[in-house]
C-alpha cells in the first residue's frame, strides 16, 4: 500500500514550444484511484510515463510511499502499467502471459501458480487460461492484461486509457468491474483517460490537465458542479455546458441570447460568462413570455430548435436563440421538431458565474 507524490514534475521536448508538463503537483492518496484526465495532447500519458520512469522529468519528483523514486529504474518502482491496446505475447498462453512478470522476478513455480488462479478467479477468466491472445476476445485479452499487473501485487497501478479499443458496451462493462476491482484490490492507482464518462464514473477524484498545467483536483461531483474554470466546466458534461458572454446593465447581466439577474451577495466585473448545463434548461413548446417568468423568478428564453438528436431515455435539443446556439437535454422522446418553436426556462440559481476575462468560477 502506497500513497504516490508529484512535486513540480516537468517534463520539455526540445522539439516542442511549451512544455509538455509544466509543474505538476498531485497526490494520489493510499488505495486511491484518481483520474487523471483531459484533451489529446494535455499531458496525461507523459505523466503516466514519468511515474512508471518510462520517461525522465527535466524538473521535479515522484515519490511512491514516501520513497523518492525519480532515479529509479521503472523495475524496481513498484508499479504496474496497463496499457491501452493488448500487448500481449501472441505465443504465450494466458496462464504464461500473467505468470510471467512473476517469472521475471524469481517467483517460485508454485507460488506463481497460486497466484495466477487467483487473480484468474477475480477477473472471472480462469476457464481462458491456456488459451492464446489470438483465442481471446478483446474484452478477455484486456483483463489478461490486467491480469499481467494484479499478480505482481503492486504497490500501485498506472492505466493509461486500457478501454480505448474496445466498443462502447464493452467499455462500459469493463469500466464498471476495473473500478471495482480496484476498489476490491485497494491498490493506488492513476488511471489516465480522454473519456469525461469514464473520469466521472471511475475515479474517486478526477484531476483535470489542460497544455501541461493542472486545472482542477476533486471528486466528480465537485467539480462538475464548481468548476475552477469554463475549461474544466466544459470538459466535464454532454451535451457542453452553455458558455453565454453577458454584459452589466444595472442590476441584470444581459446577453445576445437572455438576461439574468445579478446573483446575489457577489461582486461580479461588468463583463461575465453565464455558465448553463443543458440539464437546466427546461425546454417546452410554443412561445412564451418575454423575461422572468413564473413567481420562482426563472428566466425565459424563445428559441427555435435546430437539431434533435432521441437517445432513448433521453433527447439532445441544439436549439437557436435569436443567433445564439443553446444545448439543452430533455426527457424521453416527448420533445419538439426541428423547426418549432419552443421556450426555454431557467432557474438563476442554477447559474455558474465565469469572469469573462479570466475564464475563472466567481459565482
Ligand atoms: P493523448 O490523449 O493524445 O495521448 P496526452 O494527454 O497523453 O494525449 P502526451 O502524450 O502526454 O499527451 O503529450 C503531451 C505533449 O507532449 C503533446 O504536445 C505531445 O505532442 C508532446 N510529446 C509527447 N511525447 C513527445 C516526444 N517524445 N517528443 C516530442 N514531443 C512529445
Amino acid at each position: 500500500m502506497a500513497t504516490l507524490s508529484l512535486r513540480g514534475l516537468t517534463r520539455r521536448f526540445p522539439s516542442a514550444e511549451r512544455p509538455a508538463l509544466a509543474g505538476l503537483d498531485l497526490d494520489v492518496d493510499d488505495g486511491e484511484l484518481l483520474v487523471l484526465v483531459g484533451p489529446s495532447g494535455c499531458g496525461k500519458s507523459t505523466a503516466l510515463r514519468l511515474i512508471a520512469g518510462l520517461d525522465s522529468p527535466d524538473g521535479g519528483t515522484v515519490s511512491i510511499g514516501g520513497r523518492d523514486v525519480s532515479r529509479v529504474a521503472p523495475e524496481d518502482r513498484d508499479v504496474a502499467m496497463v496499457f491501452q491496446g493488448y500487448a500481449l505475447y501472441p505465443h504465450m498462453t494466458a496462464r504464461d502471459i500473467m505468470g510471467f512478470p512473476l517469472r521475471m522476478r524469481g517467483v517460485a513455480r508454485e507460488e506463481r501458480a497460486r497466484r495466477v488462479e487467483e487473480a484468474a478467479a477475480l477477473l472471472a477468466i480462469g476457464h481462458l487460461l491456456e488459451r492464446r491472445p489470438g483465442e481471446l476476445s478483446g474484452g478477455e485479452r484486456q483483463r489478461v492484461a490486467m491480469g499481467r499487473a494484479i499478480v505482481r501485487a503492486p504497490a500501485a497501478f498506472l492505466f493509461d486509457e486500457p478501454l480505448s479499443n474496445l466498443d462502447a458496451a464493452l467499455r462500459a462493462e469493463l469500466r464498471v468491474e476495473l473500478a471495482a476491482l480496484v476498489r476490491r484490490l485497494g491498490t493506488t492507482s492513476v488511471y489516465v483517460t480522454h473519456d469525461q464518462v469514464e473520469a466521472m464514473t471511475m475515479g474517486d477524484r478526477i484531476a483535470v490537465l489542460r497544455a501541461g498545467e493542472l486545472q482542477q483536483v476533486g471528486p466528480p461531483r465537485a467539480i462538475y458542479e464548481a468548476p475552477a474554470n469554463t475549461f474544466v466546466a466544459g470538459f466535464l458534461g454532454t451535451p457542453a455546458i452553455n458558455l453565454l458572454p453577458l454584459e452589466r446593465s444595472g442590476e441584470r447581466y444581459v446577453g445576445a441570447a437572455l438576461s439574468l439577474p445579478a446573483p446575489p451577495g457577489v461582486a461580479l466585473p461588468d463583463r461575465a460568462i453565464a455558465g448553463v448545463r443543458p440539464e437546466h434548461l427546461r425546454v417546452a413548446p410554443g412561445r412564451g413570455s418575454h423575461g422572468d417568468a413564473g413567481a420562482q423568478g426563472e428566466v425565459e428564453v424563445e428559441a427555435r430548435v435546430v437539431v434533435a438528436e432521441p437517445l432513448g431515455a433521453e433527447t439532445f435539443l441544439y436549439l437557436d436563440a435569436g443567433g445564439t446556439r443553446l444545448r439543452a437535454r430533455a426527457h424521453g422522446f416527448a420533445t419538439p421538431a426541428p423547426g418549432e418553436a419552443v421556450r426555454a426556462r431557467l432557474d438563476p440559481r442554477d447559474v455558474l458565474w465565469f469572469d469573462a476575462g479570466s475564464g475563472a468560477r466567481i459565482a
